[in-house]
Formats: C-alpha cells, structure tokens, sequence
C-alpha cells in the first residue's frame, strides 16, 4: 500500500473505531430536545412528560428547550441541521412534518428525506374552543355566528403551518366563513388568552385542553374524531354536533437529524418505547386524551410512513381550503 493510502485508511479506521465507541458510550451527558413551539402547548406537554421518563431510564437528562416561530419551522429547521449524534433530538407533529412544506415555498427541509424518524408519541384529537364568555355555545350556532361575522371573530393560532392554524383552515373552508387571525408562538399562549377571554376561539390538539375544559374556563364545542374522547366524554363529536365534514386528528413524534449512528438511534427507540410503556407515563398522556399508538405503530418506519403520506395529504388539501379562503375574500 502507498504510504498516504495507508494513512488515509488508517485516519478511516480511526474515526470510525472513535464513532463506535462514543455510541456505546451514548448517552454520557445531556441530551437536548427541541420543541418547536412556546412551553404550555401540546407538543410541549407531551415532550417533557416523554422526556421526562427518558432521562430517568437512559441516566442522562433530556431536557427541553423551546425554539418558536414560524409555525414550528424554525425549531425544526434548526434541529435538522444539528449534529447527528443523538445529542439534539427534536419533538415534530403533522403540521412541521405534514402540512408545512404545502404551505412555505422556501422550507429549508424535507420532512421525508431530512430525519432520522424516532417514533410517534401521541396522537391529538382537534378540538374547537371559545372562550367562556362566547356568545354561541353549541357547534351549529357557532357556525352560524362566524358567518354572521365574517372574518371578524378573533381565532387565535400557532402560526402558519402549525396544527392549530391548519386544522381552523379546514374548518373554515367547510363551514365557508372564518375569523380574523391572531398569531401565538405555540397554543399554550393562546391558550392563556383564551382563558383570559382576550381572542374568541381556536382549533387546539386536545392535550393543552383538558384541564381548562373540565374546569370551566373555555368551552368545548366539539371534538373532530369519530368517537369521543374518554377524557372528555361530555363533549360531542363533530359529527354529532352536525359539522361531519370537519373530522381530522393530528400527532406528535420524535425526530433526529438525518444520519444519526443506527446505534444511538437504536437506543432513542428503545427509550421512547420504555416511556411509552411505562404505566405512569401512559397514564399522565391518557389522562390529557393523548391516544397513543400500539408497540407497531411506534416504530421508525412506521413513522417513516405517516411523515410520507401526510405530506400528499396536506398539500391538495391545504391547496384547496385556501382557495376556498381566498374566493370567500373575493366576493
Ligand atoms: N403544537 C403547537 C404547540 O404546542 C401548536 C400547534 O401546532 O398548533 O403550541
């Protein structure tokens, strides 16, 4: 062998010796993971409780941090250019990995080619909420409300792209009206404000609800799945409340930057599986009406599956509801 082609697979052998022994050693300090919206929101919620369990099993903490903005674009953007080696980790959900490529021409990531795919944590029921003090206190009036007052009703969301603006944007093109939107930088925020009786309504991901809803500070309307929630059986389903056209449930999952050593990726999955498994863990995320996936619906390439066919299934249809929108504003 030549004397630099020996070095250069002797520099080879090195790096690789190096890298296998840091992911043995994985994790041996803290692990960061992002959440792309305000602390007090959904996705927030389930991260720290998930994480929460994580740090306890794999002896390192897991801990949050916050990076808002742009509808969950900017926390994502930002952790897939983080270094792949499981020391950033990020909590995505359909609107940052289904339906904001359909709605930012200048995204900076490919939901589908730029992760390392994790695992699903939770599934969200889509709920619509006013503020206590709204004048319609049933679905239909409600309807019939914000047609009244086109475009002048207050919907607080997390951004363009975000669930709370996508599924809202369903619902107004279902119902062929919609509100007057005031941006957050994530529903737990608005959430405050809606409590406060400072914006009118909102379509949130149930776990940031639960609590105010059964308290009395904000109502429930309906709930967007076929059945109820079983945390929340007083409130109807959509279908039940006469609006069958508005059905849609949203989810969180945790992501890597694209890349990551299989082992250290290996060991999140594992990670995520134990939280997911241990009964304290279920019970906090059921309590808040979470639903949360079975042993097969968690895997990587399950994951894998649901990024892919949420990402053909949001652009048509965000394509149209906008255009409904717009024509609205139009006449
Ligand atoms: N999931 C976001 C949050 O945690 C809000 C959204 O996507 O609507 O605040």
């Amino acid at each position: 062998m030549k004397n630099y082609v020996k070095q250069v697979v002797i520099a080879a052998a090195a790096v690789l010796a190096t890298g296998t022994a840091a992911s043995a050693q994985y994790p041996d300090r803290q692990i960061t993971f992002i959440v792309p919206f305000a602390a007090g929101g959904p996705t927030d919620v389930i991260a720290r409780i998930v994480g929460e369990y994580m740090s306890r099993s794999m002896g390192k903490p897991v801990i949050v941090e916050n990076v808002a903005g742009a509808g969950g674009t900017t926390g994502i953007t930002r952790a897939a250019n983080a270094a792949p080696d499981g020391y950033t980790i990020m909590m995505g959900h359909m609107g940052t990995h289904g339906a904001a490529p359909a709605l930012y021409p200048n995204i900076k990531y490919d939901p589908t080619k730029d992760f390392t795919p994790i695992g699903l944590a939770a599934g969200t029921p889509i709920l619509v909420v006013t503020k206590k003090a709204f004048p319609a206190k049933d679905l239909k009036s409600f309807v019939a409300y914000l047609k009244a007052n086109d475009g002048k009703v207050t919907e607080a969301h997390a951004g363009v792209g975000s669930v709370s603006h996508t599924t809202c944007t369903l619902l107004h093109s279902v119902i062929g009206a919609k509100g007057a939107r005031v941006t957050y930088r994530g529903t737990g925020p608005a959430l405050n404000d809606l409590v406060a009786g400072q914006v009118d309504y909102g379509c949130d991901q149930i776990v940031n609800l639960v609590p105010q809803i059964v308290s009395g500070n904000i109502t429930a309307l309906a709930i967007a799945t076929a059945q109820r929630s079983p945390a929340l059986p007083d409130v109807p389903t959509t279908k039940e409340a006469g609006l069958p056209e508005f059905e849609v449930s949203a989810w969180n999952a945790m992501f890597g930057p694209k890349n990551m050593p299989k082992d250290v990726t290996d060991k999140l999955v594992g990670a995520l599986d134990k939280a997911l498994d241990d009964e304290g863990t279920r019970k906090r995320l059921l309590d808040l009406g979470s639903v949360l996936p079975d042993t097969a619906g968690r895997t990587p390439a399950a994951l894998q599956k649901l990024v892919e066919s949420e990402v053909k299934r949001w652009g048509p249809v965000l394509k149209a509801a906008m255009a409904t929108e717009k024509a609205a504003d139009a006449k």
